[in-house]
């Protein structure tokens, strides 16, 4: 048996046990601080009641409730609130998988009473952060994540053998996870409304096992402390876009073993060295985590600030990235969610044609 937990409007939520003010009132969260000239990236239940949903412009948004509340993202709160969610059922000690931000499941195959344990975590979660979850079990994580949404907000949900048929019949097939999309419009194109008629016509989609499901990883596998690449060019080398170019290789490899891992990090460390200018080596930590290497390369070239601007010889170049957390990064913003699909996309590439296949255009001068 998996439960799958899912919190309630998670970031409006958070925003609201901040300021109490808030609580029971449309709430847009918005990406930018604009308040007209952004995008919704989260709302409130009363928003979400009126037809506000993430990603529509919040001008639009304004235009259908002009009394909205409005407050700014703030990645890292709903980042460390999401970190303290998976601490807390971490010690449940039983198998838990990190599924998104806001989404956790545990495998309770061996526990007497799931439904009790599942009302045991809400109650635990409620205490100690003010913020409700959703809770849905069932015999495979695909159905336990369909029976999180039945009685949202605030609510638990069963789908055992005896309710399997009613439960399916009343659920359009759009709810299920993998049928939001194209995949689910192709079926309800061929005349399949619910999701009994899926079951029906392709029985094996619903017998997903919990094969994804990693033992507890904080205790299973070792997070190391840092992933770093360096390299050593054969000549000390003057022009700053060949050497700007390195960075960004080293970048994008490093972000490659983070995103293998299944690890984010904060803290970024450039090494270079050169016959002149010798060692220079620093760091910074910043809010948010981050395993894409278009950000660790703008992070590396940050920190090698004003350096770059005296175009010293350059010999030696490392990347390192440091303060390891498991892959919880979560893009909250549409460029960074664009981002995120093409860096899915050279890692599936760069998977099966090895290593190096495609990398961003600059880091063709490394090739000269
Ligand atoms: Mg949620």
């Amino acid at each position: 048996m998996i439960l799958h937990i899912d919190m309630d409007a998670f970031f409006a939520s958070i925003e609201q046990a901040i300021n109490p003010r808030l609580k029971g009132k449309p709430l847009i969260i918005g990406a930018r601080a604009s308040k007209l000239q952004t995008v919704v990236c989260a709302a409130s239940y009363p928003a979400k009641i009126l037809g506000i949903h993430s990603g529509m412009p919040s001008r639009q948004a304004f235009a259908i409730c002009p009394s909205c509340e409005f407050v700014v993202a703030d990645q890292g709160k709903y980042i460390w609130t999401s970190e303290q969610i998976f601490e807390l059922l971490k010690g449940y000690d039983l198998p838990l998988n990190y599924a998104s931000i806001d989404e956790f499941q545990l495998d309770v195959s061996g526990h007497s009473d799931p439904l009790e344990l599942a009302q045991k975590i809400r109650a635990q979660i409620y205490a100690n952060f003010n913020i409700t979850a959703s809770v849905g079990v069932a015999k495979n994580w695909l159905l336990a994540k369909l029976a999180s949404k039945l009685n949202k907000p605030d609510g638990i949900s069963l789908i055992n053998d005896a309710n399997l048929e009613a439960t399916l019949r009343q659920t359009s097939l759009d709810k299920l996870c993998g049928m939001g999309g194209k995949t689910g419009q192709i079926f309800i194109a061929q005349g399949l409304k619910s999701c009994w008629d899926l079951y029906l016509n392709l029985p094996a989609f619903f017998d997903e096992t919990c094969e994804s499901f990693s033992e507890n990883p904080g205790k299973s596998k070792e997070k190391p402390k840092s992933v770093s690449h360096s390299y050593t060019l054969p000549n000390s080398e003057r022009n700053p876009q060949v050497v700007c170019a390195w960075i960004r290789l080293l970048s994008e490899m490093v972000a490659t073993r983070l995103r293998q891992q299944n690890l984010v990090s904060s803290t970024i460390h450039l090494y270079l060295s050169g016959p002149e200018m010798g060692n220079f080596g620093a760091q910074k930590t910043y809010q948010n985590q981050t395993n894409d290497g278009f950000e660790i390369y703008q992070k590396a070239l940050r920190i090698m600030g004003k350096l770059a601007t005296k175009n010293p010889r350059i010999r030696a170049i490392g990347v390192t990235c440091g303060s390891l957390a498991w892959g919880i990064y979560q893009p909250l913003f549409k460029e960074e969610i664009r981002r995120e699909g093409l860096v899915k996309a050279l890692d599936r590439i760069n998977n099966r044609f090895g290593e190096g296949s495609i990398y961003p255009a600059i880091t063709a001068l490394t090739r000269a």
